[in-house]
């Protein structure tokens, strides 16, 4: 059976000018590469004009590069976009798509997620899928139902335990400082993990922090966490990737 290793993915989002970023970035490749204990995969994913220079001070560590986003097509005629092979020539092995900020400012549907992660896997990365309910659709008891079908439209074909890893990110639970309860979270993994072709990874999402990681990483169905707010914080990032190692 394919080892199922923890994922600790840090999205910076909107945030970091480039001395910012690369002091960040040293800071977490420092805390790597003095660690002795068996690390969980890592994934750093900074603003795109960052992506070249953490690219270099990353490399040789245990850090692996992301990105936040890319467009669907491999090239052409799209102004201002980033294309899939243009993220793994820079050296991304991830690229989060879907995620409910693009879902929400840029009214990405379920079929164009399914695009770009398609274009990711065609690139030879692996894609961070991104899906979870809105406050009113779990109020509702309609939250299994919206993830479920978001999942069933948003993944490849051809998507496997290798080239694609889930992000359950209940959109009410970013940012907030809210969290759903234990239960909540492995109801909700237990429903996609049913949902999905194999033993793909689901990492949770939504105001994971230093001191609810641990809990958070014990709650079955948890395969790692994708991490916004905290991740822009070396020290609290950084005890995260060793509560899941
Ligand atoms: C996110 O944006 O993916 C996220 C989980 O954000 P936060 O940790 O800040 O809630």
């Amino acid at each position: 059976m394919t080892e199922r290793r923890r994922l600790i993915a840090g999205n910076w989002k909107m945030n970091g000018l480039m001395a910012d970023g690369l002091a960040r970035a040293k800071a977490l490749r420092t805390r790597a590469v003095r660690t002795r204990r068996a690390l969980p995969d890592i994934a750093i994913c900074p603003p795109a004009t960052l992506l070249a220079p953490v690219a270099k001070l990353l490399a040789g560590s245990p850090l692996a590069l992301g990105a936040q986003d890319c467009h669907a097509a491999d090239k052409g005629a799209h102004t201002g976009d980033i294309a899939a092979p243009m993220l793994a020539e820079l050296g991304c092995r991830y690229v989060i798509v879907g995620h409910s900020e693009r879902r929400t400012n840029h009214r990405e549907t379920d079929q164009q997620v399914k695009a770009k992660a398609e274009s990711v896997l065609r690139a030879g990365m692996t894609a961070i899928v991104c899906l979870g309910e809105r406050a009113e659709e779990r109020k509702a008891g309609r939250h299994l139902q919206v993830i479920g079908g978001q999942l069933d439209q948003s993944l490849p074909a051809e998507a496997t335990a290798e080239n694609t890893v889930i992000a359950y990110e209940p959109v009410w639970a970013i940012g907030t400082g809210l969290t759903p309860t234990p239960a909540d979270i492995e109801e909700a993994h237990r429903h996609l993990a049913g949902r999905l072709p194999g033993p793909i990874r689901i990492l949770y999402g939504g105001s994971a922090n230093a001191a609810n990681a641990k809990a958070l990483l014990g709650t079955p169905g948890v395969d790692g966490l994708l991490v916004g707010g905290a991740s822009l914080d070396p020290e609290a990032f950084w005890s995260m990737v060793l509560a899941a190692a």
